[in-house]
């Protein structure tokens, strides 16, 4: 069995101009789906993943009601765990996470660039708190970002200070932090939060990818791959050039994201 803890699309009407943006501003990066809902389901068939976690991306602060009624629509979809969206800065930020409560989403996604705060930022405190109450999975994108430049807003460091704030499950997104593999290492191995495998394919290398398993521990991996960016068949080309156990294999691929989705 095979669980993809990170992947996106978009709403039908606006799928295929959203990739384009987002591939243009990335500096011409290729995708693999058609960026709809469809899309998804047509790759977890051919490439033989059983499960998707959809992460949506409110990327302003009008966005969050559809982007969120989008969520719940599709997260009827078999096959389908989709997350939600706040936009932090927005006035209705607390509101809107009880909404997502209530419309029966497990988790949210947020971006920090995109969303432009800072995931150490005093700020952040309130809503912390309130997801902590709902008990709402958060996964941060972590890392540095093709489509910007520095400062980035959710390095390991942020995501260290931050961390002192969080009280519900975290899961930083490809491999705590994309394109920091020596600082996750040096600063959040160990802790208590999770790191998805997205993206790591080519860009990760496999020294570091180990060296990551083996000092945080193989029960807070989660397999995921950006689809549409990435595909499930590159990303499990890194992860079984690793030399792991079947069952630590199967803690990665499903189990891990089994447990903290409480499937
Ligand atoms: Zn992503």
């Amino acid at each position: 069995m095979v669980i993809d803890f990170h992947t996106h699309c978009f709403p039908d009407k606006i799928a295929d101009k959203a990739l384009q943006k987002l591939s243009h501003v990335s500096g011409g990066m290729e995708y693999y789906t058609t960026g709809t809902v469809d899309g998804i389901i047509s790759s977890m068939k051919r490439e033989n993943v059983d499960m998707s976690v959809v992460l949506n991306i409110a990327t302003n602060e009008h966005q969050q009601g559809s982007v969120n009624d989008f969520a719940a629509e599709i997260n009827k979809i078999e096959g389908v765990v989709s997350f939600g969206s706040i936009y932090p800065k927005a006035e209705n930020a607390l509101y809107e996470l009880e909404r997502i409560k209530s419309l029966g989403l497990k988790g949210i996604k947020l971006h920090p660039e995109y969303q432009e705060f800072f995931v150490d930022d005093h700020f952040m405190k309130p809503i912390y708190k309130k997801i902590a109450e709902l008990g709402l999975v958060v996964v941060f994108h972590a890392g540095i970002d093709y489509g910007y430049s520095a400062p980035y807003h959710c390095m390991p460091q942020n995501l260290l200070n931050a961390l002192k704030w969080i009280e519900f499950p975290v899961v930083a997104a490809h491999w705590g932090g994309a394109g920091c593999g020596e600082q996750v290492i040096e600063l959040l191995c160990g802790k208590d939060l999770y790191f998805d495998t997205s993206f790591g394919y080519a860009q990760m290398p496999k020294v570091i990818a180990e060296k990551i398993i083996e000092k945080h521990g193989v029960d807070k991996m989660l397999f995921g791959t950006d689809s549409p960016w990435h595909t499930a068949t590159m990303e499990k080309r890194l992860l079984n050039s690793l030399t792991l156990t079947d069952s630590e294999y199967d803690q990665i691929y499903f189990k891990n994201a089994m447990k903290l989705l409480n499937l």
